[in-house]
C-alpha cells in the first residue's frame, strides 16, 4: 500500500505520486466539501491504530480535537524514529513523502487545523531534505498553503529537523522541541488535544499513520479494515532486523503469521535456530522463538504472547545470541537516552545498565536478578513519560524467559553461549 510502486527511480516526486493515484483523496474531499464527521467516521470504521507504538485508534484521537476552539489548532507528525530496530518511517519519507503530506492535509481538513509540523529525527538529514523538496512541490501545485486547490481550505505545513535525542519521539517532548525548548516530556494531563503546541489543541500522529489516511479515504474504511483482521485494520510496515537473510521493511496485512514474515525476510541466517524475537521495537518485551512462531503479526496476538506490536520493529535473534549481552546493549541505550527529569528513570536506568554490565563481565552477584526485578518495579509507573517503563520491560522479560543464562553467567563468570558460537553468528 504505502510502499507499493516505490521501487522505481524518483518515486518521491509529485508527478510519480500522482501517477500512482496520489492526491485523488484530497482533491475529492475538497471538491465535494466532504463533511469533517464523514472523514473521521471513515477512519473509525477502518480501525486504523496508531503506527508509532501505542496503537491508539486514530479516528477516536481525531475526534478529541475540539471543534469550536476559536484560535489556532495544530497537527504534528512524529517522524522522530529513533528506537533500536525501527527504520520504517524514514523509508516512507524517502520513497513516498507525498503520502504523508496528503494524509496531513486531509487530517487538517477533518480537524480544522491551520498549521502542521513534521518532526524528523535529527540523524537522518537526507530524509529531511527530501521532505523539504516534496513540500516545495506540493506548495507549488497548490496542494498545501493558502486556498488549497482553489477552495477556502488553507493549511501550512513545515518540516522540523530534530537533534537526534530519542526522548523527542515522546509526543510532549516533541512539542517542546518544536517550540525551541529542551526536549523533555511534559506532565500530563493536560493532554495535547487540549493543550499542545504553543498551548493550543494539537493532534500528533506517526508518519505511517498519516501515510495510511489517503488509502483509507480512497478504498473506504470497511475495505481497509478487511485487509487486516477485526480490531487490527489494514496493512502495516514491519522493520525486520537481526539474524535473517534479508533484513528490511515488509508491508503486510495485520494478522499475517510471524512464520510468513520470517520467510519473506529470507528465513534464519545460516539456517540457524530461532532463539528469541523482540516484536515491537526495543522497548517491547522479548518473546521466546517457540512462542513467537505461533503468533500472528497484530496487536492482539502479540499482546497475548506477553509483548507489544509497538512500532513493528521485529528484532530476530538466533541461537548464537548471548541474551545477557543483548540486554546490556539495550539497557545502555535507555540509560543514555533518559532525559533525567525524574529520579526513578534517571537513577534506575543507570542501575539497570550497571548491574547487567557487571553480570556480562563476570562480576555478577547471587542476588543480582532480584535486584534487577526490584529496580524495574520501582521505575515502572513512577515516571513522567513511558521511557521508564520502556527501559524496564526488556529487563523483566529477558530475566523471566532467559533467567538460566543470567544465572549461568553469575555462577560461572562466563557466557553459556561459547564465544566461538557467538562469533559465528555475528
Ligand atoms: Fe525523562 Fe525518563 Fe522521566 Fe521520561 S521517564 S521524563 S525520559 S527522566
Amino acid at each position: 500500500m504505502i510502499l507499493a510502486g516505490c521501487d522505481g527511480d524518483r518515486t518521491w516526486r509529485l508527478q510519480d505520486y500522482v501517477a500512482r493515484g496520489g492526491y485523488a483523496a484530497l482533491r475529492r474531499i475538497v471538491a465535494e466539501k466532504i463533511p469533517q464527521d464523514t472523514i473521521i467516521g471513515e477512519l473509525k470504521t477502518s480501525v486504523l491504530r496508531g503506527r508509532g507504538g501505542a496503537g491508539f485508534p486514530t479516528g477516536l484521537k481525531w475526534s478529541f480535537m475540539p471543534r469550536s476552539f476559536p484560535g489556532d489548532k495544530y497537527l504534528a507528525c512524529n517522524s522522530d524514529e529513533g528506537e533500536p530496530g525501527t527504520f520504517k518511517d524514514r523509508d516512507i519519507l524517502r520513497y513516498n513523502p507525498h503520502s504523508v503530506i496528503e494524509g496531513m492535509a486531509i487530517a487538517a481538513y477533518a480537524m480544522g487545523a491551520a498549521r502542521g509540523y513534521n518532526y524528523i529525527h535529527g540523524e537522518i538529514f537526507e530524509v529531511y531534505q527530501r521532505f523539504e523538496e516534496a513540500l516545495a512541490e506540493a506548495r507549488a501545485a497548490g496542494l498545501i498553503g493558502q486556498n488549497i486547490l482553489g477552495s477556502d481550505f488553507s493549511f501550512e505545513l513545515f518540516a522540523h529537523h530534530g537533534y537526534g535525542a530519542y526522548i523527542c519521539g515522546e509526543e510532549t517532548a516533541l512539542l517542546e522541541s518544536i517550540e525551541g525548548k529542551k526536549g523533555q516530556p511534559r506532565f500530563k494531563p493536560p493532554f495535547p488535544a487540549s493543550y499542545g503546541l504553543y498551548g493550543k489543541p494539537t493532534t500528533i500522529n506517526n508518519t505511517e499513520t498519516f501515510a495510511s489516511v489517503p488509502f483509507i479515504m480512497n478504498m473506504g474504511g470497511e475495505a481497509f479494515l478487511n485487509l487486516g483482521k477485526p480490531n487490527n485494520g489494514g496493512m502495516k510496515l514491519f522493520s525486520v532486523s537481526g539474524h535473517v537473510n534479508r533484513p528490511g521493511n515488509y508491508e503486510i496485512p495485520l494478522g499475517t503469521p510471524f512464520s510468513e514474515l520470517l520467510e519473506m525476510a529470507g528465513g534464519m541466517r545460516g539456517g540457524r535456530k530461532l532463539k528469541a524475537v523482540i516484536p515491537g521495537g526495543s522497548s517491547a518485551p522479548v518473546v521466546p522463538g517457540s512462542v513467537m512462531m505461533d503468533c500472528t503479526m497484530d496487536y492482539d496476538s502479540i499482546s497475548k504472547a506477553g509483548s507489544m506490536l509497538g512500532s513493528g520493529a521485529v528484532i530476530v535473534m538466533d541461537e548464537t545470541t548471548c541474551m545477557v549481552k543483548a540486554l546490556e546493549r539495550l539497557s545502555y541505550f535507555y540509560f543514555e537516552e533518559s532525559c533525567g527529569q525524574c529520579t526513578p528513570c534517571r537513577e534506575g536506568t543507570g542501575w539497570l545498565y550497571r548491574v547487567v554490565h557487571r553480570i556480562e563481565n563476570g562480576l555478577g552477584r547471587p542476588d543480582d536478578l532480584d535486584l534487577l526485578n526490584s529496580v524495574t518495579a520501582n521505575i515502572m509507573g513512577r515516571t513522567i513519560c513511558a521511557l521508564g517503563d520502556a527501559a524496564s520491560m526488556p529487563v523483566q522479560s529477558f530475566v523471566k524467559h532467559f533467567g538460566a543464562e543470567f544465572e549461568y553467567h553469575i555462577e560461572n563468570k562466563k557466557c553459556l553461549v561459547p564465544p566461538e558460537v557467538q562469533r559465528a553468528g555475528s
